[in-house]
């Protein structure tokens, strides 16, 4: 009979490359929740209303995180990549805006090691780095008020256009790993998206369509039912109304992946601006 030693063992095993980065990673305790947020308007940076003012108390009531991982609706990319640049730039990827909102920076560093640590964390989905890419703002609108001190690294994953609802499910599925180390993953987009229905008065009664989008999204959310989610396009006339074209859906899958099933679900903030966004924000743990 052959047997085999501890030490043969370990010559033929290799740990997957995904596991070899969470080993590598230290825990920090508490998983850290996770959180989707309506980032609405860019102007959201400069106002100060009732979705500024949540922010700001989610901010400084949540544990200190040891990095942020942004997926924002406003970088879409064929394939998944990372961003490891170490500075990363501030970038205004809007037009038509009041001068002094292209004047705002947020200094904050990156984390080229923890980027390299999600790229492994998604190796089955053949994730790159990505060393240039700065923070659009659906990462830095919402983070200056949340942690107006810059001094957190943050960087990005992108959003696979090509990929279904069902593959950005198991990718933030792949990410969560990273809340056990402290990370705050966060997913910036919003639940109803319609740029061409929008009303100039940013305080219009949201129609009833988007009304009825956001609230069953909402029940689907608390049923922690991701396959109905992931099928919202099934829900007819009313999914084309909310997202004429999908991208400010898109990071809400990856969030979803992020969940674990003793999670606590809070909606931490609701309401629509414009009549046509919905800005409700989820917190899961
Ligand atoms: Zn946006």
């Amino acid at each position: 009979m052959i047997s085999l030693g501890a030490a043969a063992l370990a010559t033929t095993i290799s740990w997957p490359k995904w596991m070899q980065a969470a080993r590598e990673l230290p825990e920090n305790g508490d998983w850290m929740p996770s959180l989707f947020v309506g980032h609405g308007s860019p102007m959201n940076a400069l106002d100060d209303n009732a979705f500024t003012r949540m922010l700001k108390q989610k901010g400084s009531t949540l544990p200190k995180p040891s990095a942020i991982l942004v997926i924002s609706a406003h970088w879409l990319t064929r394939g998944t990549f990372v961003s490891s640049v170490a500075k990363p730039p501030t970038i205004h990827d809007f037009h038509g805006f009041p001068d002094n909102l292209y004047q705002v920076q947020y200094p904050s560093p990156g984390s080229p090691e923890f980027a390299k640590n999600a790229q492994a964390l998604l190796d089955s989905h053949h994730a790159k780095l990505e060393p240039k890419r700065g923070l659009d703002h659906g990462a830095w609108s919402v983070l200056l008020h949340m942690f107006p001190g810059a001094d957190i690294p943050v960087f990005q994953v992108s959003i696979d256009v090509e990929a279904t609802p069902e593959k950005l499910v198991s990718i933030g599925h792949h990410l969560k790993e990273l809340r056990k180390r402290g990370v705050l993953l966060m997913g910036s987009g919003n639940l109803v998206h319609n740029l061409g229905m929008i009303a100039w008065d940013d305080t219009a009664v949201a129609p009833d369509w988007a009304q009825e989008f956001d609230a069953k999204m909402a029940d689907f959310i608390l049923r922690r039912d991701k396959k109905g989610i992931c099928k919202y396009q099934e829900w007819g006339q009313l999914s084309q109304m909310a997202h004429p074209s999908n991208d400010h859906l898109l990071p809400l899958f990856h969030v979803l992946g992020t969940e674990k099933s003793e999670d606590e679900i809070q909606f931490i903030h609701e309401g629509f601006q414009n009549g046509s966004i919905s800005m409700r924000c989820v917190q899961f743990g």
